[in-house]
């Protein structure tokens, strides 16, 4: 087999982190609002990094994650994700008991939903491990973050990498962490298909080399949907894809009404706003969910290139995210929604739409 240059990997200063980590007795992991695999993997594999060193640390998300993911859990229940959703006063105590608070995957508090203050309030150290445009820096004690990764998961495996107990052996990680790490990368590159780094599949390669079962992984985690999803897909791209020529876009609106006729579960709907971005002449796309309590439209922004959604998704709809990849809220009606999309289209400046 190739051997690989351990000096040609990302090299992260790991000392504040290790030595927060050291001293730390209560450690909380929390991850954001609708967890995807990136926010569900990097929480599980953090975990399982700081059990292996016999530290004790409890996961907190906000919202469910999709079940597709739940065997990155530990099986022991007292260790199970705490969902904020179903257990707010659980997760409040665990914020207010923790010396050290760790953010995985999210660039503001506010993405956390519920827990803002409530981290804020806390005298825990905290640190911030994210992969976002403009991490809010001030509100951390320590922060690692660079929008030069696939993932968090992918920055993760690089400082866990750089920790004086693996010392650049990935043969040291658990195969849990391990498998959580490949896990969010995965899902966060859409499978390598985008924001992929050289040192994405070096990670790759070394966690591979490490006994990770990319085949099987891939199967349980994107191979995982039911008849009707697939069906639901179906119909997204037949009959509800409108494509907007003088703007290079597309755009996708999903009810509560059509969720409920395809029996729709949380995760569904990943990988929808990249089927549009197949057309040669499409350059952005978005899907506008319903959210299950009708109180606002989830956005989902993806765009090819040079053309910038995350400042889009900062213009036009309450949020933010990457380059190529971003999402927000809408508070208006689902039926007002192809409107306010055309409109944003057209107010979209050209020097923030190539920036
Ligand atoms: P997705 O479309 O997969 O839900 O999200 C794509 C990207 O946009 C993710 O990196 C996610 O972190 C970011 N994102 C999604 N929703 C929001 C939001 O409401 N606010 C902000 N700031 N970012 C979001
Ligand atoms: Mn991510």
């Amino acid at each position: 087999m190739r051997k690989l240059d351990p000096t040609r990997v990302m090299k992260i200063d790991t000392t504040t982190l290790e030595s927060g980590l050291s001293q730390a007795h209560d450690i909380v992991l929390i991850g954001h609002f609708n967890p995807d695999g990136d926010a569900v993997g990097s929480v599980t594999a953090a975990w399982h990094y700081l059990k292996a060193r016999g530290k004790q640390a409890h996961m907190i998300l906000p919202s469910p994650y999709p079940e597709s993911m739940a065997f990155l859990e530990p099986e022991a229940e007292e260790d199970h994700i705490v969902i904020c959703e179903r257990e707010p006063e659980t997760a409040r105590r665990l914020v207010a008991g923790a010396d050290l608070i760790i953010c995985l995957d999210l660039n503001r508090l506010a993405r956390t939903e519920y827990l803002e203050e409530d981290i804020l309030a806390s005298q825990a150290r905290k640190v911030l491990i994210d992969h976002h445009i403009a991490a809010e820096s001030e509100r951390f004690d320590t922060v690692l973050s660079t929008i030069d990764v696939s993932s968090t998961c992918e920055l993760l495996f690089w400082i866990i990498m750089a920790m004086p107990d693996i010392a650049g052996d990935p043969a040291r990680i658990g195969l849990r962490c391990a498998e959580s790490l490949y896990v969010g990368m995965m899902t966060d590159t859409n499978n390598f298909s985008n924001s992929v780094f050289p040192d994405t599949f070096e990670m790759a390669a070394r966690l591979i080399a490490r006994g990770v079962d990319k085949n099987g992984l891939q199967e349980k985690v994107l191979s995982c949907y039911s008849v009707s999803r697939t069906r639901l897909m179906g119909h997204m791209v037949k009959d509800k894809m409108k494509v907007l020529d003088k703007y290079h876009a597309a755009y996708m609106t999903l009810s509560n009404k059509e969720k409920e006729r395809y029996h729709f579960k949380p995760g569904d709907s990943e990988g929808f706003v990249n089927l549009p971005l197949a057309i040669s002449s499409v350059q952005v796309s978005a899907l506008f969910t319903e959210n299950i309590d009708g109180q606002y439209i989830r956005v989902s922004l993806r765009s090819k290139g040079r053309i910038n959604v995350n400042r889009f998704a900062n213009r036009f709809f309450n949020g933010g995210g990457h380059h190529n990849a971003a999402g927000g809220r809408l508070y208006i009606p689902l039926e007002e929604v192809p409107a306010y999309f055309e409109n944003a289209l057209a107010a979209w400046p050209d020097e923030e739409k190539f920036s």
